[in-house]
């Protein structure tokens, strides 16, 4: 299955295109007499969210009335969380005998189609929704039979032992595409009776008079790409709840609203994020080890740069590999350029033989969290509650957040249950708030596991980078597994740990030979992302000097770098990085 890669945003591109021109011969001076704060750009953003539909002419008389559904619980997003959670409300409802109403709106369309392919699931969680997976045709057909971990330098890979206990040790985990599982977990909904819309984006969050959540409205469309109402032009749906559950995943639009409205995130870190790109190969039958687990730190990166690669070998009936690389967002030189990095990386003579011969098949891109446990906010607010990768459950040492999302959205489902059924319970708002679910989730394997790791990632900022990070882990996880009594804190968000250009070297990177390594245009088109030409970015932008006056003026516009497609997208990836 595929993932969903940035919209493009063609206009934007062009203009900044242009504006890297004018950079290019006129910056200096315009730099010293102060261009990063005086220079005025035209508008690139059209989201009505900045610029209000009721003071645009354009909108005068269209028919803005939504109709309105009723459900006990809505839930937004059909990933691994969102999947579970429905799931186990209605497992529950069967249970007790009780009718319960469970939508679930998924953006992609169809379920899974959103999801990035080849991952190792640790099965914990799938055991405890449905004890009997096996008979019920989960697609989990690859046990790990074997790991491995390498440090690598630009020729040699030093073999690193995996020691039992360490977050790598994989052995109990099945290798699997996770676009066919989520296909699978939203059969399983389905046939439970839970209403699965694939399709719909939700796109408002919406509240009572209370100050609760009411539900959400789903998008709107025919819409042009300049903000204007097409013929075509339906308004979305509103559907309502007694409970919604936001189930995005990482660096979800609704989840950040809800952030700034009751306060989520006042006593935590803030978030970081890594991105994520995977690749799908068949490759030669004599080199393929189904069952194999392949994990690598060190070269192309340097060690103040978080991120690894990894490589799994899948038994699906063809001789399959899922190999990609993470690299952390808040690295320092803006000339760095993920997708690059990974396309230089397959050409590590411990990996590049694996690939001869064989054929990339698709490639895909995401965003990770790697805040862990110090950046989760509050998890439960009234009318609604966060589950999965949206606040970040992540077990970022390991890279696997599926099952710990799997079972927030149990734990999610158990508590809202429970106060849907006890007519004892007075809710004080309209909107249900069960604070039952984040108490749970804190005394449930979850947190004890995510309290375990908490260090790992945060070691790695020391002077000795990433090293620092394993050695930490060798004394600090393996010895005393996460006993420490301090918790170590992340260095702040991702966009302030970025170098001005002026203090970094660029990034000389080899030319894709189109058979190991590929550009990035070749490599879009394999991700099975397809977007109108008139349609609104999907991206937007909340200050559009941004770009311009800040990240070009300073950092040499990182965004046309970091990008896993490129120049479109760039408006998320700006704020994701360098907006406050
Ligand atoms: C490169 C990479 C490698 C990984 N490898 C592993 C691994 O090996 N093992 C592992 O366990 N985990 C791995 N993970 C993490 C794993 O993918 C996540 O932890 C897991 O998918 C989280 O599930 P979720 O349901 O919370 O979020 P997601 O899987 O992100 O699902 C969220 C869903 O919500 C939908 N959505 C978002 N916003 C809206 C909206 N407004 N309206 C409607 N729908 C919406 C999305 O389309 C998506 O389908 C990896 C992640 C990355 C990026």
């Amino acid at each position: 299955m595929l993932p969903p890669l940035c919209p493009s945003s063609s206009r934007a591109c062009l203009y900044f295109r242009a504006l890297k021109l004018i950079k290019r011969h006129c910056l200096p001076s315009l730099y010293i007499a102060g261009y990063a704060s005086t220079t005025s750009v035209s508008r690139i953003t059209t989201h009505y969210t900045i610029y209000p539909r009721d003071k645009d002419k354009r909108w005068e008389g269209v028919n803005m009335e939504r109709f309105a559904e009723e459900a006990d619980v809505v839930i937004v997003g059909g990933g691994p969380a969102g999947l579970s959670a429905a799931i186990r409300l209605k497992q529950l409802a069967a249970e007790h005998g009780k009718e319960i109403r469970v939508c679930l709106v998924e953006k992609a369309a169809q379920i899974g189609a959103h999801t990035l392919s080849g991952a190792c699931l640790e099965p914990r969680s799938l055991e405890e929704l449905f004890p009997d997976w096996k008979e019920r045709g989960a697609p989990l057909h690859t046990p790990v039979t074997e790991d491995k971990f390498g440090i690598l330098t630009k020729k040699f890979r030093i073999p690193v032992p995996i020691l039992p206990g360490l977050p790598m040790v994989n052995h109990g985990n099945y290798i699997v595409r996770l676009g066919h599982f989520v296909s699978w977990l939203g059969e399983q909904a389905e046939a439970l009776g839970v209403e699965v819309y694939p399709g719909y984006a939700a796109a408002e969050v919406l509240f009572h008079e209370d100050g609760s959540v009411k539900g959400v409205a789903t998008n709107d469309v025919g819409i042009q790409k300049d903000g204007a109402p097409k013929a075509s032009f339906e308004r979305g749906l509103e559907l309502h709840a007694k409970v919604t559950v936001f189930a995005e995943g990482c660096h979800g639009h609704l989840a950040k609203q809800l952030y700034k409205k009751y306060n989520l995130r006042e006593k935590c870190q803030p978030q970081s994020y890594g991105i994520g790109l995977k690749e799908l190969w068949t490759i030669d039958e004599k080199k393929w080890k189904p069952g194999r687990i392949e994990h690598t730190v060190g070269w192309p990166l340097d060690r103040h740069t978080y991120g690894g690669s990894f490589l799994y070998h899948l038994n699906e009936g063809e001789p399959l590999v899922a190999l990609g690389f993470v690299v952390g967002l808040d690295y320092q030189n803006p000339y760095l350029n993920p997708f690059r990095e990974f396309q230089r990386w397959k050409h590590h003579p411990s990996v590049q033989p694996t690939l001869e011969g064989g054929k990339r098949i698709a490639y895909g891109a995401r965003a990770l969290n790697e805040g862990g446990l110090q950046s989760i906010p509050k998890l439960t607010f009234p009318g609604g509650l966060l589950i999965g990768c949206s606040p970040g459950l992540m077990n970022v040492p390991k890279i696997k957040g599926t099952h710990t999302a799997m079972k927030s959205g149990i734990l999610a489902s158990e508590a809202i249950f429970s106060q849907l059924i006890n007519e004892n319970l007075q809710s004080k708002t309209i909107g249900l708030d069960v604070q039952e679910y984040e108490e749970n989730l804190k005394k449930s394997w979850v947190w004890k596991e995510l309290y375990s790791v908490r260090n790992i990632r945060p070691s790695c900022h020391s002077v000795l980078g990433l090293y620092g990070g394993m050695i930490y882990t060798g004394i600090f996880y393996w010895i005393l597994r996460g006993l420490e009594p301090w918790t170590l804190k992340h260095p702040g968000p991702d966009f302030a740990q970025l170098k001005p250009a002026k203090d970094c070297t660029p990034i000389e990177y080899p030319k894709p030979d189109g058979k190991i390594s590929f550009d990035l245009l070749s490599s879009v088109a394999l991700s099975g992302t397809n977007h109108e030409h008139d349609q609104p970015a999907h991206l937007t932008l909340k200050d559009d000097s941004i770009p311009v006056n800040k990240n070009l003026a300073i950092f040499d516009g990182p965004e046309q770098r970091f990008c896993p497609a490129e120049w479109s997208g760039r408006q998320k990836k700006v704020l994701l990085r360098t907006d406050k």
